[in-house]
């Protein structure tokens, strides 16, 4: 099976992405060196397209300044390569904390075993996709294993505006692009504890063939490199352990001076801290 990524770059986004400068240069040069003169490389089943993301997909007034980003909410970014456990650590991260709200993305790939239009996934047409695009509806799309994948505005700028805690899980090209239109993202990357464990993993989880295991490890080994561009890094060995440390994360974030001048303005007034 071939997967494939597209890459939606954010004009400049290799420069300040939340990275220094050494870190967005080597960012920089390693997709430089997958991307063909014709804007595509093929490597290890992984494919990479150069879209350059126009205004009509980026808000100037989001991006300009980035002081207008400090919304009373937070958005956590979570991303972790396919089999390390993203999905069952963000689901029992959102049972044990009621003011963390998950984003459902936008997709056109179809609906697997259970998963239900507007619960998983907004499951959409290509064509509806792309108009959305058009629209500039979406903060950050890109393709992953051939399906179009899309993080809308409503999903997120309302929520945090509104002090909502916001968590999006997808890949790292998304979570680069995120940090990019909100530099105050909170980007954490769940790692494996090995590619031994991860093989492991992907064959008990019991849903690919060889063929797409063995992709999903090139990629894993593509995506794992990645993990130096995120504010956190969580090792999912033990998952209760991982769990704290995720909740350890929100919490810090909850705890920041804006944040709890915000929430306790009656003991900053009291302290004339205002
Ligand atoms: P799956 O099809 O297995 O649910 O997801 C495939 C990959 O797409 C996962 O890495 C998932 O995190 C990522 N993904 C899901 N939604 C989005 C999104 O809105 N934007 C991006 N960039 N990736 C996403």
């Amino acid at each position: 099976m071939h997967s494939s990524i597209v890459l939606v770059a954010v004009n400049g986004i290799w420069g300040d992405a939340g990275l220094d400068g050494q870190q967005s240069g080597d960012l920089k040069r390693r997709i430089e060196r997958r991307l063909t003169r014709q804007g595509t490389v093929k490597s290890q089943g992984f494919e990479i397209q150069k879209k350059p993301m126009t205004a009509d997909n980026v808000s100037n007034k989001t991006v300009a300044g980035g002081d207008e980003m400090d919304y009373p909410g937070n958005l956590f970014v979570v991303s972790a390569p396919s089999g390390t456990g993203k999905s069952s650590l963000v689901k029992a991260l959102l049972e044990l904390d009621s003011r963390l709200q998950v984003s459902i993305s936008h997709t056109t790939r179809p609906p697997r075993g259970q998963e239900q239009h507007g619960r998983e996934y907004l499951f959409i047409e290509e064509a509806e996709f792309r108009r959305m695009i058009s629209h500039g509806d979406f903060f950050e799309w890109a393709e992953v294993h051939g399906n179009l994948y899309g993080t809308s505005r409503h999903a997120i700028e309302e929520r945090i505006k509104g002090g909502e805690d916001v968590v999006l899980e997808i890949d790292w090209q998304g979570a680069l692009q995120i940090k990019k239109i909100f530099p105050n993202a909170v980007l954490i990357f769940i790692l494996p504890p090995s590619y031994e464990e991860l093989l492991q993993r992907l064959h008990r989880r019991g849903e690919d063939t060889s063929d797409v295991i063995e992709i999903r490890m090139s990629n894993a080994k593509v995506e794992v490199e990645q993990a130096q561009f995120f504010d956190y890094v969580v090792v999912n060995s033990l998952f209760e352990t991982a769990l704290f440390d995720l909740k350890a994360i929100v919490h810090a974030q909850r705890l920041k001076y804006a944040a709890q001048r915000r929430n306790k303005s009656a003991v900053f007034r009291a302290l004339n801290l205002v």
